[in-house]
């Protein structure tokens, strides 16, 4: 198979439009048996239930090289567990776990070109997600649904190395209790746009949101969780029920136990204690782990003693295993690598 003519290592996260995309159409209660398509647009009525009643959500996951040249994908079964998580919570009908990751399968297999090689820093990002189609103007779930999958090459996320960014405390809430938080639906980054252009605006590379009901927790960012190292080296996750369950940062915490030997602690963690760390990352597929060198809260700032150079030596480690476990040259727990081709 003839790679692509793209330049891998200056890509960015941007959208390039590759050769196949996967749909599924559900109509009369029941999925279609789906095709990969080369057309890349969406013809929908004015009255689509997505456009009017924002009814849609989605998935992200990435395709690597490895070193011995084979195509994976890592852990695709979490992500289809979770949209069938998200669908239910938006009254929409799940898609099949074993057809999603069937569908992930089968478009990577399908753009096998735009997978970036090993070594190049970049992946192929992929990107599932399902969405109300039919028209609906009194408030009620849509009857038909489209399920699609397509990729896009992106580059590496650090260029020259990790820096660690500053975030700040919000303002603005991410999620409700009882609300939404909790699953990946297109309405939570809706509704985030305006609190991270504000933070951009003022400096800042992402907001960390409270917990809404007390301001006094700390829940995540817009599209990542935290990830938290003590000065006696252990591991803490903020555990919350309107946290969206990230696979990268559940995948961390079993590699900081099961290959690092560390102790780790998913519990409430409170704003009070956030300047006791030593190491702060932000976990999620784009990135891995972002170190975060300070925190800004109003008037007070919070500067972790791993400073603003590099990553912290327990946070490196994490991220040092974690993608070599990802390009094959450190052995995955059993089920954790799917490999494509
Ligand atoms: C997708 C997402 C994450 C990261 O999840 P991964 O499965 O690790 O990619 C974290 N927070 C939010 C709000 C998200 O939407």
């Amino acid at each position: 198979m003839e790679k692509k003519n793209i330049d891998w290592s200056n890509l960015g996260f941007a959208y390039m439009q590759t050769d196949k995309r996967y749909v599924s159409n559900y109509k009369d209660g029941a999925w279609d048996e789906g095709t990969l398509t080369s057309d890349a647009n969406i013809v929908l009525n004015e009255c689509a239930c997505v456009l009017q009643y924002a009814q849609t959500c989605f998935e992200g996951l990435k395709a690597y090289t490895t070193e011995d040249g084979h195509i994976v994908t890592f852990r695709p079964d979490l992500n289809a567990q979770r949209m069938v998580a998200s669908a239910k919570r938006l009254e929409m009908p799940a898609f099949p776990e074993d057809r999603f990751v069937d569908a992930v399968h089968k478009v990577v297999e399908a753009n096998a070109a735009y997978v970036p090689p090993y070594g190049s820093g970049a992946t192929l990002y992929i990107r599932p997600y399902m969405f109300g189609s039919n028209s609906v103007i009194g408030v009620k779930p849509a009857e038909e649904y489209q399920f699609r999958v397509f990729t896009t090459p992106v580059g590496p996320y650090f260029k020259g190395g990790a820096k660690p960014i500053t975030i700040r405390v919000c303002d603005y809430d991410r999620a409700a209790p009882h609300g939404t938080g909790h699953v990946k639906a297109g309405l939570n980054y809706a509704m985030s746009l305006y609190a991270i252009v504000d933070a951009h605006e003022k400096g800042f590379d992402e907001n960390m949101y409270l917990d809404s009901a007390t301001r006094t927790k700390v829940e995540e960012t817009g599209g990542a969780n935290f990830l938290f190292v003590t000065k006696d080296n252990t591991v803490v996750t903020p555990k919350s029920p309107t946290i969206l369950p990230s696979i990268t940062r559940r995948s961390l915490l079993y590699v900081a136990e099961h290959y690092l030997g560390l102790k780790t602690e998913e519990r409430e963690v409170y704003m009070d204690e956030v300047k006791d760390f030593a190491e702060c990352g932000l976990c999620g597929t784009a990135a891995v782990i972002s170190p975060v060198g300070k925190i800004v809260d109003h008037d007070k700032e919070i500067c972790f003693p791993s400073g603003m150079e590099k990553m912290g030596p327990t946070i490196q480690k994490l991220y040092d295993t974690l993608t070599g476990i990802q390009m094959g040259h450190i052995e995955a727990p059993e089920g954790w690598i799917h490999k494509i081709c």
